[in-house]
């Protein structure tokens, strides 16, 4: 076990050896159709935002010297959003003035209406001075024309694509999307949709990697269930290998006798490493085929799952081009009841974390842990990470847990 990587060894070091992203063209696309793919250039405002000096509240634009003598004041024009104040200001007179109209040259302030009194002879006058600049959004206050408001590598979001909107950029370059192919391995699989026979099981891997690839942006290209025949292997994963820019198989990488996948690899590639000190999902591949990498998640479910979201989520941030990805999030923890753990391996337990009474965080573990207990994480909203060296845990005692991201919501 000694020469087996730890999981942050194996994390760190798919990291360092992927590519920042794929070698393929980048796209132009409009707005509407770029939601969570990666910007592939900085982009820089080609305006000020906001444009020009607007007014932020319905009220009266002033100049501070024609307020000094304390005198009731003309109203010399109006000026609305759209449509500015055109003409000459006269003296000791002030423009009604509503919200994002451009105020006129020489305001100082804009004073909201509720604080001017209106007069029966049509004049305003106010009973305090405003301070300079009050009420008036500045031009480029917002963004400046220039500036760079998204780097390179960070990805469009509902947040960020309305600020491109607000800008008048319409189309934005990103990386390509990754292709990747999915494969399963084992006799016993049978897709969703047929009945089973005598010691069969259905697919879930398959179709739970696909929905976490496509929740991932991904291109999808699903090479379905293949039989445990080692010439079946070599000749899906040399096809799939030169359509996908990722390869992902489940099953065959453990060391039983139907176990294939870790020899085609390294017939067709290499293995960068396999096997890991986590629970679940010890036999983990990475690999470098001729074109495209390699993951290679056990076939257990819960193993192939955590896995993927472990490994793999960060294997295509990095290939994507997505520059900000960061590890997730973790909180510690009071365990609410003991937890069964041996020491050697990292462990990435299920578990429902909630805020108690006193206001801590509280985690209680899901009742079963087995790798093949898909059902675990149906009642969970977290992984319980438990370190590598540690033991037994008592009811009590803090623990680390990471709460599920949008791939398990
Ligand atoms: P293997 O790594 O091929 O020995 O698989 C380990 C365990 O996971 C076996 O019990 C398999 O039946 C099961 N398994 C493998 N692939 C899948 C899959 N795609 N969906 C559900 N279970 C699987
Ligand atoms: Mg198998």
């Amino acid at each position: 076990m000694a020469d087996l990587l730890t999981f942050e060894q194996a994390r760190q070091q798919l990291l360092e050896q992927l590519p920042t992203s794929i070698n393929r063209p980048n796209e132009i696309l409009p707005l509407t159709e770029a939601d969570h793919r990666i910007c592939a250039t900085d982009i820089i405002s080609p305006i000020n935002v906001p444009a020009f000096d607007n007014s932020a509240m319905d009220g009266y634009a002033v100049r501070l010297a024609d307020l000094s003598s304390g005198k009731p004041l003309m109203v010399a024009g109006k000026a609305f959003a759209g449509q500015p104040f055109q003409g000459e200001w006269p003296a000791n007179s002030v423009i009604r003035i509503m919200t994002g109209a451009m105020v006129p040259a020489g305001t100082d302030a804009v004073v909201m209406q509720e604080k001017v009194q209106m007069n029966t002879d049509g004049s305003v006058s106010f009973h305090a001075i405003p301070k300079l600049g009050e009420n008036v959004r500045r031009v480029g206050d917002d963004v400046k024309i220039g500036e760079i408001v998204l780097s390179k590598g960070s990805k469009l979001t509902s947040a960020s694509l309305p600020l491109l909107a607000s800008l008048g950029i319409e189309k934005v370059e990103v990386f390509p999307r990754l292709k990747v192919a999915i494969i399963s391995t084992g006799d016993e699989l049978v897709p969703v949709g047929q009945p089973l026979q005598a010691g069969q099981i259905y697919d879930t891997n398959r179709f739970a990697v696909k929905l976490m690839l496509q929740r991932l942006n991904c291109e999808v290209l699903d090479y379905g269930i293949l039989p445990d025949n080692e010439a079946e292997f070599e000749k899906a994963f040399s096809a799939a290998e030169k359509q996908a820019d990722l390869v992902i198989t489940s099953g065959g990488v453990s060391v039983g006798e139907a176990d294939f996948t870790k020899t085609v690899i390294e017939r067709l590639g290499t293995i960068n490493f396999w096997k890991l000190l986590m629970k679940p999902g010890k036999p983990f591949a990475f690999g470098k085929l001729t074109n495209a990498w390699f993951c290679g998640l056990p076939g257990n479910p819960v193993s192939a799952f955590v896995t993927f979201y472990q490994l793999v989520q960060p294997a295509i941030a990095k290939l994507s081009g997505f520059s900000q990805y960061q590890a997730p999030q973790q909180f510690k923890a009071i365990a609410a009841t003991n937890l069964k753990k041996s020491a050697g391996r990292l462990d990435f337990q299920r578990g429902h974390y909630s805020v108690n009474e006193q206001g801590q965080i509280e985690v209680v573990p899901v009742r079963f842990q087995g790798s093949h207990m898909f059902s675990s994480f149906v009642q969970s909203n977290c992984f319980i990470v438990l370190e590598k060296d540690r033991g037994n845990v008592t009811a009590g005692e803090t623990v680390t847990i990471e709460p599920f991201n949008f791939l398990l919501d």
